[in-house]
């Protein structure tokens, strides 16, 4: 595609960036590629198409996609999200992109359950260590800096109470210190934010929540700079986090109508969280988008949508008063994950957080009455019909 027809809009991106121009045999669509191996010539032996290497037709026309999207030079695609997080996250903890052992992490409080897992359970057996940060708190951040520290690590909005990554003090810290940064950005996607514009070096995503939309894919990204990516690369060969060109093709179709969907669901779950933010039965809602959240002044500074995710915590409630609300919905489907087209609702104390102690938990502030919401793309009005009657069981 010529320069002067670069596609810079998102939802241009979305269904142009990354194609081949001109497009296989006329095809309108990308075909699948369902093979495992490509002859040698012409590209010779260092450069073999072959399936584990996430190098085939259709890993590359979605990799620029995602490129794209990001605002990245470059993007790998991989099996799952927690493919996408592991190499990433293993290649730059270990010294001399992923070639010199020992290294010390740093992340941002609240994690997603498989990224702390990783750390918790694994990252110590390879010799590697981390150590969580108060994003809130920039002046504490040098204390636990270590001669080893090369990774600063976050989430763009946590979960489940959608606190928002102070993107720009990170950054400044990380150069200052010359560590990599790496963000999930799952909950946002690019529509709602680009942290490569705000200067991170990496950004990892789940594409089995929102970039497809459609929960039925397990598929996971890396974005940034060729530099970057290439040792990335090598790590997800090496360890095997492949993506299937079937599941390419099913994200890719997925993709096209991510910025339709995204807003949509931006707009429903500002509707969604106003609604429950008036409710009797309701003690607090969580959702960047209301005056009333924390984060509220940087989200509307970083993000260019406010997310289709929330929380809210009930009043005085138990964990059976909390399953009564759960079991009462008709709509909202009573089930973890995210960022498919039909809404979602769970209790974040019996999932994401059910390996905690119930101390550690109300430390972070996830009570037994909290609910975690994915807000879908059914008609508002119904959604908070259904949210009303089941309150009612609270
Ligand atoms: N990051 C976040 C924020 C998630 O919520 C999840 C999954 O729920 C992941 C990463 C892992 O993604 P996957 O299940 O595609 O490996």
């Amino acid at each position: 595609m010529s320069d002067a027809h670069t596609p810079k809009a998102i939802d241009t991106q979305l269904i142009h960036a990354g194609e081949d121009v001109p497009a296989r045999q006329g095809a309108v669509i990308t075909p699948i590629y369902q093979c495992t191996v490509f002859e040698i010539e012409p590209h010779g032996y260092d450069d073999l198409g072959y399936i584990r290497y996430n190098n085939l037709p259709n890993h590359y026309v979605l990799a620029g996609k995602l490129a794209a999207l990001a605002g990245a030079e470059d993007a790998v695609v991989a099996a799952s999200g927690m493919a996408a997080i592991s190499a990433a996250m293993l290649t730059f903890t270990c010294g001399e992109n992923g070639r010199a052992p020992g290294g010390h992490l740093l992340h941002g409080g609240a994690l997603y359950g498989g990224t702390h897992g990783l750390l918790t359970r694994r990252y110590a057996a390879f010799g590697l260590s981390h150590s969580g940060i108060d994003l809130e708190r920039p002046d504490t951040w040098e204390a636990a800096l270590r001669p080893e520290t090369r990774v600063v690590y976050v989430e763009t909005l946590s979960n489940p109470l959608l606190e928002v990554a102070p993107l720009g003090a990170l950054v400044d810290f990380a150069r200052k210190h010359s560590l990599i940064t790496i963000v999930d950005n799952t909950f946002a996607s690019p529509v709602n934010a680009r942290p490569i514009e705000h200067g991170f070096d990496l950004v990892v995503e789940s594409a089995t929540k929102y970039l497809n939309g459609h929960s039925d894919l397990v598929a996971g990204a890396v974005m940034g700079s060729r530099d970057h990516l290439g040792p990335i690369h090598e790590t997800l060969k090496l360890l095997g986090g492949t993506l299937d060109p079937h599941a390419c093709f099913l994200l890719q179709r997925g993709l096209k109508t991510l910025g339709v969907r995204v807003r949509r669901a931006n707009e429903t779950a500002l509707r969604v969280a106003a609604f429950l933010e008036a409710h009797p039965k309701v003690a607090r809602v969580h959702h960047p988008g209301l005056a009333s959240h924390p984060h509220h002044e940087r989200a509307a500074r970083l993000l260019d949508g406010f997310g289709g995710m929330l929380a809210f915590e009930l009043a005085d409630a138990d964990l059976e008063a909390t399953d009564r609300v759960l079991g009462g919905t008709q709509l909202f489907v009573h089930a973890p994950s995210l960022g498919g087209v039909e809404s979602l609702i769970v209790s974040p104390a019996r999932s994401s957080h059910a390996l905690m102690s119930a101390e550690a938990r109300h430390a972070l502030g996830i009570t037994d009455g909290l609910i975690r919401v994915s807000v879908g793309l059914e008609d508002p009005d119904e959604l908070l019909a259904d949210l009303d009657r089941a309150l009612a069981l609270a």
